[in-house]
């Protein structure tokens, strides 16, 4: 009898719980999410055969904010630009990344999400290597006069062959918190093989105590939910079948999310380096995909957050 008690009562509480979650005014959890296409104006960022990257992130974060609007009616969109310009039409890169922040920061953000496009450090597209195939003997004479002498020699073959750019894929970076104590950090700490990753190796502009304040304040409260859902992101682009590299987080060269204060992820959403993947980045198909991808991961967020 006990036991039965126990069993009507626990389907009673989960009855309940289900019955609050379900009749409960919902707080609406993003008011507003900034979307920032990566480069612009003067900074192309990386070039591919056809195309730079400025132009695609552009298309990509446009279609992007499109879909998030008709998706949720009530979540207002901020964009760090919307033209072929640097944010806040700054003459340097550094200088966009400060105004990219600040345009964020002063909308008071739920969330930021920086659309960026990858490449190798190679030649877009492919390159030519020089190989040595084999050896061939050549005559030469070595001395002078009476010591003069034959000696044969192995000369190096070489040939060019073409090498393609096949690196394909997507990757989702958070700053980086200092996580030394945590255990089961499923993030991929490595080092991409890329010379994306934004580009500001400069310092300077977000030092000091208030940024220093603003780390720990990321740290504390945004490190979790940048980490879902980049890694919802991610598993998003894997469910379409592309390439995905995982979560992965960086310290350096991602000072626009550093300085953001809010949840703030940077997706990598392929290379531009690779001929087929940069043809699908600048798709309709591939745009389209990558937004479905996005907003299909922004969906099961909010469904997280709302559910906490
Ligand atoms: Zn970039």
């Amino acid at each position: 009898m006990g036991l039965i008690m126990a069993v009507i009562a626990l389907s009673g509480v989960s009855f309940n719980t289900h019955l609050f979650r379900h009749f409960r005014q919902k707080p609406l959890l993003l008011h507003t999410i900034v979307l920032d296409p990566g480069h612009g104006g003067l900074d192309p960022g990386t070039l591919g055969l056809m195309s730079r990257e400025k132009n695609v992130t552009l298309a990509i974060t446009l279609k992007l904010g499109a879909a998030i609007k008709k998706e949720f009616p009530g979540t207002k969109i901020v964009y760090t630009r919307t033209t072929d310009i640097l944010p806040g039409n700054a003459s340097t890169t550094k200088e966009g990344i400060y105004n990219r922040a600040q345009i964020a920061n002063e909308s008071k953000g739920d969330l930021f999400i920086s659309i960026h496009c990858n490449a190798t450090v190679k030649p877009p597209g492919g390159y030519y290597e020089k190989r040595i195939t084999g050896y061939r003997k050549r005559t030469e004479y070595v001395g002078k006069g009476k010591l003069k002498r034959k000696k044969i020699v192995d000369v190096p073959v070489y040939k060019s062959f073409w090498i393609k750019n096949t690196t394909i894929g997507a990757t989702t970076f958070v700053w980086k918190a200092d996580r030394s104590g945590t255990k089961g950090d499923a993030i991929d700490q490595r080092e991409a093989d890329s010379k994306d990753v934004e580009d500001s190796t400069e310092v300077g502009a977000f030092e000091g105590p208030e940024a220093r304040i603003r780390a720990e304040l990321y740290e504390k409260k945004y490190f979790n939910n940048s980490a879902l859902l980049a890694t919802l992101v991610e598993e998003q682009f894997a469910k379409t079948g592309r390439k995905t590299w995982g979560v992965r987080q960086r310290g350096v060269g991602i000072k626009v999310l550093e300085a953001t204060a809010m949840p703030s992820i940077l997706i990598e959403t392929g290379y531009l380096s690779n001929k087929e993947e940069e043809r699908y980045l600048n798709s309709d198909r591939g745009q389209r995909e990558i937004v479905r991808n996005i907003l299909g991961a922004l969906k099961r967020y909010r469904h997280e957050l709302e559910v906490k």
